[in-house]
């Protein structure tokens, strides 16, 4: 990892709205680091589950620091229904799992989701922040922080930023705080107060529990999860025609209702919670 800057031009918090993030916010809030951010950023993919919208407006009533959300202008949702990518053309940025037509597992379609619809309008709005054209370039002296909210049980996702004026900083690492620890802590502060799950409604990257509890509680984004699942392997969607294999939201590679009723099966007969995220990413997803 690249250390801190002594002196950044500016701090940021990306904001995911999930559980890591929101707790890495409040204990800025609450001083447990040198510095607060000097911004929040929330990326607003036009397909997160009504619980982050919420929380978000939340936060803004109890932190300080400014709260800013940004898009690329597009929704992910209408654009995974209408098949296309962020320039209109046929295309899934999303990651499904693909089933050959003999029904054999046929790996995963690239993602270029969290790129395009989450890192890209985070950066550009820090660009903006600091004052800088979008194509102009940065001074070899300038440098920032980019606040992740990691914890230690997913460190792996740990990543240097592709950009040198980019400093990314873990500072749920730094203080030794698994998931478990951010939950702990949020409840004793926060006693009644639910933490989200920050995740699009459709993302495949979805556990077997978190699907559950989806439909436990969100009926209304699961029934949409179903409903898109359905879309996708229809013969007039572009996925269709642009994939040999069919595509699919649930690892079980079976349509989205089927699965998550072995799920809950499953998890009944095992009542084990499995992680709620079940792929490493760039560390923007999920948080
Ligand atoms: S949460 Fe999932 S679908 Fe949404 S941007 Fe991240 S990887 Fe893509």
């Amino acid at each position: 990892m690249r250390s801190r800057p002594p002196d950044p031009a500016l701090r940021v918090l990306s904001l995911g709205g999930g559980t890591q993030s929101t707790v890495l916010a409040l204990l800025a809030e609450h001083d447990f680091f040198e510095h607060k951010p000097d911004v929040a950023i929330f990326a607003d993919t036009g397909w997160e589950p009504p619980a982050v919208y919420k929380n978000i407006e939340w936060l803004r009533s109890v932190i300080s620091f400014p709260i800013e959300t940004v898009s690329i202008g597009r929704s992910l949702r209408e654009d995974v229904i209408a098949g296309v990518n962020t320039s209109g053309s046929p295309w899934l940025t999303i990651p499904t799992f693909l089933s050959a037509p003999d029904g054999t597992p046929a790996g995963m379609n690239w993602r270029q989701c969290t790129t395009h619809y989450k890192i890209k309008p985070i950066k550009e709005q820090v660009r903006r922040l600091l004052g800088l054209s979008p194509r102009s370039p940065v001074a070899y002296s300038t440098s920032m922080e980019m606040w992740l909210g990691i914890t230690i049980d997913e460190a792996e996702r740990m990543r240097v930023s592709p950009d040198p004026w980019i400093v990314n900083c873990y500072p749920l690492i730094d203080l030794g705080m698994s998931r478990e620890d951010c939950i702990e802590w949020f409840h004793g502060e926060y006693p009644g107060r639910g933490l989200p799950r920050s995740a699009c409604v459709g993302c495949p990257y979805h556990s077997a529990s978190s699907w559950v509890q989806m439909r436990e509680t969100d009926k209304t984004s699961f029934d949409d999860a179903v409903a898109i699942d359905k879309l996708l392997r229809s013969p007039d969607h572009n996925a269709t025609s642009m994939f040999r294999n069919r595509v699919f939201l649930h690892s079980r590679r079976l349509p989205l209702e089927e699965a998550v009723a072995l799920d809950t099966a499953e998890l009944a007969a095992t009542a084990s919670e499995d992680e709620h995220w079940g792929n490493e990413c760039a560390g923007i997803c999920g948080t």
